[in-house]
């Protein structure tokens, strides 16, 4: 399968196996994770899909909207799916909360200095149980056909393995999570150790969630975020 396939399928795994119940996706862009999710649900309540560009996320968010066969076929519980136009590094009170972020090849596409608030927002003032971060591993462009220079125009850099891994044990210094790197499109032969086309990191919270009393009183905060769409099942 192509390789987002295999990012999206990386995701749908780790949901199978960790049945988080609030989900956020950020950078959705065309919400094609999300749209996996909600056929491979395993008990997911709440999916939420972010991107700064409301164009992208108002061409293609009707692809969210129940089918006939969710109606005849009721499945586990009610679902809510949220979609908002807005930016990962500003502080969105109705962010927090969540089970899982996730966030696929997303940073790479923001300035570095973006990238710190993005950390700040996410493990910092998001504080979710989980986070997963996928980012092309530069060293395996040689092996891609073609390329000079980064992999998108729009690219603002691409990490190395150690680049990755030293910014994921920063944040998870900072903000008190673990992480373990993995990947997916593996090279074969001797060219293995270029390591995964692109590279993820899965980020464990290593606190209790952030007690309810205080994200109810944070909901008082004025909203930067603007809802585009909201569907519930
Ligand atoms: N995650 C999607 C996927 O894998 O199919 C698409 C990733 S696309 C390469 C990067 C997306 O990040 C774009 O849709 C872009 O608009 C979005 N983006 C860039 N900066 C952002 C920001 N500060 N906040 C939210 N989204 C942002």
């Amino acid at each position: 399968p192509p390789l987002y396939m295999q990012r999206y399928q990386f995701v749908i795994d780790y949901v199978k196996t960790y049945r988080p119940k609030k989900v956020i996706d950020v950078g959705c862009a065309e919400c094609r994770l999300l749209k996996k999710l909600k056929f491979h649900r395993n008990g997911i309540q709440l999916l939420v899909g972010v991107d700064i560009n409301s164009v992208v996320l108002l061409k293609r968010m009707h692809t969210l909207a129940p089918l006939v066969s969710d109606y005849l076929q009721p499945s586990d519980g009610p679902l809510t799916i949220e979609l908002y136009q807005g930016s990962v590094t500003e502080r969105e009170p109705c962010t927090r909360g969540f089970d899982l972020v996730t966030c696929v090849e997303l940073i790479e596409h923001l300035e570095l200095v973006e990238v710190e608030s993005f950390s700040d927002v996410v493990f910092g003032y998001m504080a979710p149980g989980a986070v997963i971060v996928s980012t092309p591993n530069a060293e395996f462009n040689p092996l891609l056909p073609g390329l000079r220079g980064f992999r998108n125009y729009d690219h603002k850099f691409e990490w190395t393995r150690a680049e990755f891994q030293t910014w994921a044990h920063r944040v998870c210094r900072e903000y008190d999570y673990s992480v373990q790197f993995t990947g997916v499109g593996e090279a074969v032969g001797h060219w293995r150790d270029v390591g995964f086309c692109t590279q993820i990191g899965v980020f464990q919270r290593n606190f209790d969630g952030i007690n309810q009393s205080m994200s109810n009183a944070e909901s008082l905060e004025p909203s930067m975020y603007k809802l585009l769409y909201k569907v519930v099942y």
